[in-house]
């Protein structure tokens, strides 16, 4: 019904302490992802029976094969450095084989202490849990490489946060969960052996393609390509308006797909300074701050990989410098590409695109409302009319300048985003009442993000007061 593999747990012990999920009193399902577990070939009585599937993804009885571990890793928090993380409440169940071969972890979190929990509980409050389910779900349908989740869980078991919260496990999918924290922490260990079977494992399962080439430098090769994902990535945070919220090292996949969604939120309003996170007290993550954090976490990611790179240390740093100079000039050309697509050229005029952005960030208009109007006025007079009284004559040079492709801009606007006051309603909702039927309700939304859906046009609503004083905290 579920097949596991565990080949991270041959990288060796310095890798992962081996830990079994705490038992929860009374686990409840209340999400079950069938599409995603189609996609994992996860066959019956599993896809059928809910005591299972609650039982199974709480933690409370293991999969045969199953070989549960929690992962080694440090990071940089807000730019320290904090030398020993890992996972302080997730639990690696074991990896699948998805229908095309491809390989996924398949991670419980909030099942309990492990030896990297340092002062924390190893729980997970129900909301933050559905937070990550809907938002990854959004996410993956909005076209944005992404974990997904599988299943969320209560466990009948109060947490405390602020307050008592009800508890919960949601069971994360991932492509791996090796970060630049994993590199890190083998670097700054000095441990050369545990960072080539990193290098060598990260390749062999992420970049095969870097194997294919007879020359060259691997772990050169294998930052490049790393850095390539991450640009990919963070264009398209910015192409939906997503801010991540805490990029820190061990928040930051070297596959290039967005995991951990902590305080993760939607920008409205088209502003680049937009922080929602309780914590980023400088806006170091800030929507547009993001890029610029993308280069700094690969800057550390070639410090870790620099006596893989070449034994010489001003050699090491020569090459991966030749590299990371790259980084600038590729991320504006990616950026630029996706405006256009988003304004539906296919030749991007940037100087045109930034004065669109500029008038939004005076006039606070909001990013993903401006570019659906844009896109429907191509066939709709009135609302054509309407943007040209809102953005002056920028509307008339982009429309008869361009001549806008409303196909390409259909693809790339979305109608539907996971509005922050949305998200906040769904999840109080699920936690007054104890069941999901309101995640269900804006999941079922979010999976067709392009396309209008009758009768649901309510959760396009902006927020009444532009999300004004909107907070998202990391201490889920
Ligand atoms: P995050 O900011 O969610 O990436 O978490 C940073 C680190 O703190 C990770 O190593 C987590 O495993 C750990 N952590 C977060 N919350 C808890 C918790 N409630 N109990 C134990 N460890 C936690
Ligand atoms: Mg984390």
């Amino acid at each position: 019904m579920l097949t596991f593999s565990n080949t991270y747990q041959d990288l060796g012990d310095a890798f992962y302490q081996r830990i079994h999920p705490a038992a929860a009193s009374n686990p409840t399902l209340l999400l079950w992802n069938s599409a995603l577990a189609e996609r994992l070939a996860i066959a019956p009585p599993l896809t059928e029976d809910t005591d299972l599937q609650a039982r199974l993804f709480s933690g409370n009885q293991l999969v045969d094969g199953s070989d549960p571990i929690a992962l080694a890793y440090c990071g940089h928090q807000f730019g320290q450095l904090n030398p020993q993380l890992g996972d302080g409440r997730a639990h690696l169940l074991g990896e699948v084989l998805d229908r095309h071969q491809r390989r996924f972890d398949i991670q419980l979190k909030g099942s309990g202490r492990t030896p990297f929990s340092r002062g924390g509980d190893g729980r997970c409050a129900l909301g933050p849990a559905l937070r990550e389910y809907i938002m990854s779900e959004a996410m993956f349908f909005l076209g944005v490489p992404t974990s997904r989740c599988l299943a969320v869980v209560a466990t009948g078991d109060p947490v405390y946060r602020e307050e008592e919260k009800p508890g919960a496990v949601v069971t994360r999918v991932a492509a791996s969960h090796i970060r630049v924290g994993t590199f890190v922490y083998f670097a700054i260990r000095e441990d050369l052996q545990s960072l080539q079977a990193l290098l060598d494992h990260s390749v062999a399962r992420h970049y095969p393609e870097i194997n294919r080439q007879t020359d060259g430098n691997k772990a050169l090769l294998f930052l490049q390509a790393v850095i390539e994902q991450q640009i990919l990535l963070v264009i398209e945070w910015m192409r939906v308006g997503f801010i991540h919220g805490v990029m820190n090292t061990d928040n930051m996949a070297i596959s290039g797909e967005t995991i951990d969604y902590g305080p993760c939120a939607m920008m409205g309003a088209y502003d680049p300074a937009t922080v929602y996170s309780s914590i980023d007290t400088q806006g170091r993550y800030a929507f547009g701050n993001q890029p610029n954090i993308v280069r700094w976490n690969m800057t550390r990611l070639a410090e870790s990989l620099l006596t893989l790179i070449h034994p010489e240390q001003k050699k090491a740093v020569e090459l991966a410098e030749s590299i990371l100079k790259l980084f600038p000039e590729k991320f504006e050309q990616a950026y630029f590409s996706m405006l256009g697509k988003k304004l539906g050229m296919a030749d991007t005029d940037s100087e045109l695109a930034t004065e669109l952005l500029q008038t939004m960030h005076r006039d606070k208009l909001d990013y993903t409302e401006t570019f659906l109007q844009l896109t429907q006025s191509l066939d709709n007079p009135d609302a054509a009319e309407h943007l040209s009284e809102k953005l002056g004559d920028w509307y008339k040079r982009w429309r008869d300048g361009s001549s806008p492709d409303q196909e390409l801009m259909k693809q790339n606007n979305p109608v539907v985003i996971p509005r922050n006051h949305h998200i906040e309603q769904v999840l109080a909702s699920c936690e007054a009442s104890g069941n999901a039927d309101a995640a269900k309700a804006i999941l079922a939304v979010l999976r067709s993000p392009y396309s209008a859906i009758a009768g649901t046009a309510h959760y396009q609503d902006l927020p009444v007061d532009a999300d004004a004083g909107y907070q998202t905290f990391c201490g889920t």
